[in-house]
């Protein structure tokens, strides 16, 4: 294979030659933003542009997921196999405003670039791209990996926008709980003693939860919203509900905290003697492991394509699916500049930047840093095993 600048170079002139098509793809799926398992429009542009790419069609639906989707491209037999994961849901009234817009993009850029590649220096080996739906809620990565989706796939990357060029510094576990309280209505003026009060049962929780806190080691968040309170302050409230978010970057501690959270709620319902019902809101994700190999690569790389990357200053807080596949096979989620002002991850700022030709070409070089990592991979067996021992290393620690 060609040495790494030459090479990246020749991935990102592949990648922009086919520009107007990233275009086209990238601005029609931010015009027109979906939620969760409600991708049509997005999933139905990735495989038009897959098509004019000359790929056959995709599995889709994949994994019972009407729009998840699973294309690859082999050459040979009995290689490698690599992983690249697209994402293209928006958010509640926000739109792309944490830019899956682009991670699809990028994620085609590079499954076109390693074909492109692999067709021309016959390299042997097999890349398939993933269509993951459902990321910012309801978990698809979850979903496909239950269905087994990895099976035989040896390593899997994913790039992300943000407010800069920062190597995969991991994510939180994330468990997500409504929690309902049943009493039993009365006048709180006239028949106090016949009420039983759902509200002080949520504040005996928020109060427990806020008591643990400080016993809680800093990897680790508690955070919640009261949902329903009750009707009226003369009606002592016979249902009040509210909501937790429990999260921690080490899964041992995470269970810890869903234990001692179940306790806690079953301590406000003795105390009030009201009845809980506790539910998943949500689909929990596990903790990212970062493969450290595949990261100092992202950093090699992305500086030879001038894309100015930052070691992070400490650990990921936010959560994403993309964790539950880390914790199966060797994984990198990295991250390129979609501006160069401080704009937060879910908001108007990023939205807007998630448009811009600087965000476009950035995702694009990052398509090619994946494709050149993928090369590397598929071509070099030291650079495999060494992948693999990082992965057993990490997956045996402490988290
Ligand atoms: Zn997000
Ligand atoms: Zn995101």
């Amino acid at each position: 294979m060609k040495e790494p600048g030459e090479s990246l170079k020749d991935l990102y002139g592949i990648v922009c030659e086919k520009k107007n098509l990233w275009e086209d793809l990238s601005s029609s799926i931010w015009s027109n933003p979906e939620l969760a398992y409600h991708e049509h429009f997005a999933c139905g542009k990735q495989l038009e542009t897959l098509a004019k790419l000359s790929f056959p069609p995709p599995v889709n639906p994949y994994c019972d997921l009407e729009t998840a989707y699973r294309a690859e491209y082999e050459n040979g037999k009995g290689g490698p196999v690599f992983g690249i994961c697209a994402e293209y849901d928006a958010l509640p009234g926000l739109g792309h405003g944490c830019g899956h817009n682009l991670i699809c993009t990028a994620a085609l850029a590079a499954f076109y670039a390693v074909r492109e590649r692999m067709k021309k220096e016959n390299i042997t080996g097999k890349v398939v791209l993933f269509g993951t739906p459902a990321e910012e809620s309801y978990g698809g990565k979850v979903k496909m990996l239950a269905k087994n989706c990895l099976d035989n796939v040896d390593a899997v990357i994913m790039v992300h926008p943000s407010a800069r060029c920062v190597l995969d510094a991991g994510s939180t576990a994330i468990c997500r709980y409504d929690v309902t309280f049943h009493g039993k209505a009365s006048h709180a003026a006239a028949a106090p003693e016949l009420g039983l009060n759902a509200l002080d049962a949520v504040l005996l929780l928020f109060n427990a939860v806020n008591a643990f806190r400080q016993q809680m080691p800093d990897c680790c968040r508690i955070h919640g919203i009261v949902k329903e309170g009750g009707e009226a302050p003369n009606i002592i409230p016979d249902k009040a509900s509210c909501r937790f978010f429990l999260r921690s970057l080490d899964q041992k501690w995470m269970d810890v905290l869903d234990k001692r959270f179940h306790d806690m709620v079953h301590g406000a319902e003795l105390m009030t003697a009201t009845k809980a019902e506790t539910v998943l809101f949500n689909l929990p994700y596990k903790s990212r492991l970062p493969n450290k190999v595949f990261n100092e690569s992202f950093f090699e790389y992305a500086s030879l394509l001038e894309m100015n990357p930052q070691r992070p200053s400490g650990p990921g807080k936010g959560s994403s699916d993309f964790g539950d596949f880390s914790r199966k096979i060797p994984a990198l989620h990295g991250y390129f500049a979609a501006t160069n002002s401080p704009a937060a991850g879910h908001s108007v700022e990023m939205r807007e930047a998630c448009r811009t030709p600087f965000a476009l070409d950035q995702a694009l070089r990052a398509g090619a840093v994946m494709a050149q990592i993928i090369l590397k991979f598929l071509t070099d067996p030291g650079y495999r095993e060494e992948a693999r021992k990082d992965f057993e290393a990490e997956t045996a620690g402490s988290l």
